[in-house]
């Protein structure tokens, strides 16, 4: 085992050697606790067959430690000042490959099929928090070979991912991530461990994907749509989201109907349903002749 570059010591030697000025729009917090690292990769359940793709290395931290424990980590950054350090300090390692790109600009697809044959991978990554929920959302909604994400993410939004249904965290982003993965916290990271200091504590989550979707409906892109809608105004009743938001070419008297067709009280809300129910919702609104509107959703899962 080669010297740890998650030390304090040894990464503000590496900054201040390579004169690196850290971007704060590229969310650079690196981390300087090795026993993290450690965390995280036991966390991450990989094997040495493994090939992980680590978004965003920084200056190499958790990138040596995972080309320690699997077969092959590729890793983008899209920070053109951090390769050539990342070329020194990962040097002695021949199963690592680095690319200059933005994650969310990457065909992924090709980029899977190219580096491992289109098998599955593993994700591992101390994400970028400003995009955190884009990249998570890429990489399930588009059903890449993926067999599980264990992440580094404000601790406020891993909350939100495995909230259940009537807790205040509990929102889009919740029912998206329970919808294909299993989410679990495997640990809370204070802002120590980080170089800078974040303001917010972070937390590990593993989400595990599943072999099939959480619940079944008959129309997936409806199904986001009804969620997204229905977490949109957090204080409006259901029926006032899918009547004003919704545009699903039906009236309110309609969806009055088919929420009383469902059993429920019209005055519910969304916060309160399940991921089966907004499945049932979705499917009683198609054979009520509901659709989801043409033109693209424009709401983020939050
Ligand atoms: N993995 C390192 C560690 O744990 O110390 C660095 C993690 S730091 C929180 C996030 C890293 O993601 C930075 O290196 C940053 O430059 C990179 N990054 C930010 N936006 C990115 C994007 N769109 N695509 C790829 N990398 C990105």
């Amino acid at each position: 085992m080669k010297e740890r570059i998650a030390t304090p010591t040894k990464t503000r030697q590496i900054i201040q050697k390579n004169s690196f000025a850290f971007k704060k729009g590229y969310g650079q917090n690196f981390l300087i606790d090795s026993n993290i690292l450690d965390n995280i990769v036991s966390s991450a359940e990989i094997t040495p067959e493994d090939f992980v793709l680590e978004i965003g290395p920084g200056i190499g931290s958790l990138t040596q430690v995972l080309a320690e424990n699997v077969r092959r980590v590729l890793a983008v950054e899209i920070d053109s000042a951090l390769i050539p350090i990342l070329r020194q300090t990962l040097a002695g390692y021949d199963n690592i490959e680095i690319l200059n790109q933005d994650i969310l600009k990457t065909n992924l697809d090709t980029l899977i099929r190219e580096k491992n044959d289109g098998r599955p991978i593993k994700v591992v990554a101390n994400l970028p928090y400003y995009i955190t929920t884009p990249i998570l959302m890429e990489l399930l909604e588009k059903h890449y070979p993926v067999t599980s994400l264990t992440v580094m993410v404000q601790k406020e939004v891993a909350g939100r991912m495995q909230a259940l249904p009537g807790t205040k965290d509990y929102g889009a982003l919740s029912v998206a991530v329970q919808y294909y993965c299993d989410a679990e916290i495997a640990m809370v990271v204070p802002p120590s461990c980080f170089m800078p200091r974040p303001k917010v504590a972070s937390a590990v989550i593993m989400l595990r994907v599943l072999p099939e979707r959480r619940v079944k409906t008959l129309d997936e892109d409806l199904f986001f749509h009804i969620v997204k809608c229905a977490f949109g105004q957090r204080r409006k009743t259901l029926l006032n989201s899918l009547s004003n938001q919704g545009n699903l070419g039906l009236s309110k008297e309609e969806l009055t109907e088919i929420l009383r067709g469902l059993g429920w009280d019209e005055r519910i809300r969304g916060e309160t349903l399940g991921l089966p129910e907004f499945a049932r919702l979705t499917d009683a609104i198609i054979h009520a002749g509901g659709a989801k509107p043409a033109e693209p959703d424009t709401a983020v899962f939050r």
